[in-house]
């Protein structure tokens, strides 16, 4: 039989645990990651013949190297590789929660987005374009309820179609606009020339890590070749410089409001409808 790696991954609260229990029943086991008291859900079933083995991931806002659930959470995705990310979010609350979906993204992961807690958005009015969110996003998207089970045959059909043609994934890039994205070349011009991490990490994100100042990955890249680490700290000084001095900013705070200005006008596109909206529109 067929298996596949899968991970439901997001922001605390989406419903992820709820979503899992409800797609593994009691084929469930709980561990713990080595060396830390984040703990390991894993699940599995059976659809259309496929074996999905499903990984429960720490909720997490974001994948910085701050806490150790995100940590938890990328390490998993770039070690384990999982066939697919289930992204599960809060569709009442898209705006905030799609600002991690970005990052999953940036780090290559095949995402598949569970728009979760869909009475919640009918109960509210609201009403959501998903063939829209879909093409905007440039991944599949399924409607959910995890608490009462709505969605869930979708949801498996789609996970295993996802998972089978990897070939449909169009990797999102977004632009962080005109003082960060020139740097950003460079610096990827720099990773891939010396295959700086590159075994592990696309480019462009530890091209982006090293603008955040991540931590875990300056460290790793110091240990991996000392004299590229330097190379690249120095690119991401200058304009560490340049932002403080012309825009009273950092490089951080930039990427941060591209991302919330891509989601904005993404969702902006007659994606989301508000009850107000539609009074508007009378
Ligand atoms: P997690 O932090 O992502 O694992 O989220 P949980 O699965 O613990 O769910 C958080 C809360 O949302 C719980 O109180 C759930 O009962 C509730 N919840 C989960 N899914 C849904 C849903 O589809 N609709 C509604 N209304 N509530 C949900
Ligand atoms: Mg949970």
């Amino acid at each position: 039989m067929q298996s596949c790696h899968v991970a439901f991954a997001g922001n605390p609260n989406a419903g992820k645990t709820t979503l899992f229990n409800n797609v593994t029943g009691s084929r469930q086991h709980v561990g713990n990651y080595p060396g830390i008291t984040v703990e390991r859900k894993e699940g599995r079933l059976i659809h259309q013949e496929t074996e999905l083995n499903i990984v429960d991931l720490p909720g997490c806002y974001s994948l910085t190297a701050y806490t150790q659930e995100e940590l938890v959470a990328r390490q998993v995705l770039v070690e384990e590789r999982p066939e697919l990310v289930v992204n599960v979010v809060d569709a009442t609350k898209l705006e905030r929660h799609l600002y991690l979906t970005i990052q999953f993204m940036e780090l290559g992961a095949p995402i598949l987005l569970a728009l979760n807690m869909m009475d919640d958005v009918r109960n509210k009015g609201m009403s959501i374009d998903l063939k829209k969110l879909a093409k905007g996003m440039g991944c599949p998207v399924v409607g959910t309820v995890a608490r009462s089970g709505e969605g869930k045959p979708e949801l498996l059909d789609r996970i295993i179609e996802a998972a089978e043609d990897q070939s449909t994934w169009q990797p999102l890039q977004i632009s962080y606009g005109p003082d960060i994205d020139p740097v950003l070349e460079t610096l990827i011009t720099a990773i891939e020339q010396h295959q700086f991490l590159t075994q592990r990490y696309p480019s462009r994100w530890l091209a982006i890590k090293y603008l955040e100042d991540d931590e875990q990955i300056i460290e790793q890249g110091r240990k991996e070749n000392p004299s590229i680490a330097d190379e690249l700290n120095s690119i991401v000084e200058n304009l560490r410089d340049h932002c403080a001095k012309t825009l009273n900013s950092f490089p951080e705070a930039i990427i941060a409001d591209y991302r919330y200005g891509f989601i904005h006008s993404l969702l902006k596109r007659g994606i989301v409808t508000y009850p107000e909206d539609v009074e508007r529109m009378d």
